[in-house]
């Protein structure tokens, strides 16, 4: 492909065409790079166009690194004893959650591994107390749990739910998550929408087996779901994982496939991810059609033991302070941060 066709995907894309797959494709792959200025300046068009300037910021809570799985790229993976596992008590992870609130934060995420000791009550119950603290909006991110579960959360007042297909090559999934299946994982984003969760969906960039015709199709797939808000971060890898060895995704190349994400959905939330962030790419994802920002709000004693990958921080900044620190950064970008409700 010359590069004048690959200008016109972009261009179709950004009229609100969808692309084949595979002209997709080419956009992602090395060949696409010359492009990059044209593709992040359209998504940025198009985040300004549905989104405006604000930016919504989020605080997530990572209240146990218990896990039951088995993913190949996670180090908190079930079979990983290195790890210092801990579980917050229900009073911790409310303390954290007004903390949060508290600073400014207008959503709370809670995430950790697929610890099924926090029965569905224990959630639900969270889920209530949290709502009552302010006009927050609640994400649950808990993965793969029991259809029941996510309706009775729903009904206790959770919002949305944060469940990535990772890869949506079918095989590669299944290899890289041998205690479930990559239709397993579909059938949930399928009902958590049909519930009336917004979803939230995405994908790692630079997983080993990921092809730029795979990466197309795991963007393609977002829309095909319906998502709301998709999380796209790169690949990090973890000594301590069955992918241990394998080189970590490409910020840049994660960048771009965010901003084509901006094309495809143009009124989705698209955080730049705590993995994006962690490698440095904060400051350009706002500038190549992100708007949303995900930061952690989980007590300093345990942050640096929810390793999933490895590049975790360790300053202990109070909540407000790093919510304040954010709203000078993204002021000095020309970006403001969405204070309206979210709840
Ligand atoms: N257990 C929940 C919560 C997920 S962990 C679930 O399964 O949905 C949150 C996200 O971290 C995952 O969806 C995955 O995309 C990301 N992640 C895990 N290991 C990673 C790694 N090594 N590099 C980058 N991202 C990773």
């Amino acid at each position: 492909m010359t590069p004048l066709t690959a200008l016109s995907t972009i261009r179709r894309m950004e009229e609100g065409q969808l692309p084949a797959p595979e002209e997709l494709a080419r956009l992602l792959s090395p060949d696409g790079e010359v492009l990059r200025d044209a593709l992040f300046e359209a998504a940025d068009r198009v985040r300004e166009k549905h989104c405006g300037k604000a930016v919504h910021v989020r605080a997530i809570i990572e209240f146990s690194n218990v896990c039951r799985c088995e993913c190949a790229y996670c180090g908190l993976h079930a079979k990983n004893s290195n790890v210092v596992r801990y579980q917050m008590t229900e009073e911790e992870i409310l303390a954290a959650a007004k903390d949060a609130v508290e600073a400014g934060y207008q959503t709370v995420i809670l995430q950790s591994g697929e610890d099924l000791s926090y029965s569905r009550e224990t959630v639900g119950r969270l889920v209530s107390s949290i709502k009552r603290v302010g006009n927050v909006a609640i994400t649950l991110s808990l993965g793969e749990r029991p259809f029941a579960d996510y309706a009775y959360w729903r009904e206790c007042g959770a919002d949305r739910y944060l469940i990535k297909h990772e890869i949506s090559d079918e095989t590669v999934y299944n290899r890289y998550h041998p205690h479930s299946s990559f239709q397993n994982r579909l059938a949930c984003q399928r009902e958590l929408s049909r519930l009336g969760y917004e979803l939230g969906g995405g994908f790692m960039t630079g997983l080993p087996g990921q092809t730029p015709l795979t990466l197309a199709n795991d963007l393609l797939l977002l829309k095909k779901m319906g998502v709301a808000m998709a999380g796209i971060g790169p690949y990090i890898c973890h000594g301590e994982t069955a992918l241990r060895g394998n080189p970590d995704g490409d910020v840049n190349l994660t960048l771009r496939v965010v901003a084509a994400a901006r094309l495809l959905l143009p009124r989705a939330n698209l955080p730049s991810t705590t993995a994006v962030n962690v490698k440095g790419g904060l400051t350009n994802a706002l500038n190549c059609g992100a708007n949303v920002i995900m930061q952690k709000a989980t007590p300093y004693k345990y942050r640096n033991l929810y390793d999933i990958y490895p590049g975790r921080d360790s300053k202990d900044v109070p909540l407000k302070e790093q919510y304040e620190a954010l709203r000078a950064q993204l002021s000095a970008l020309g970006r403001t941060i969405y204070e309206n409700g979210d709840g």
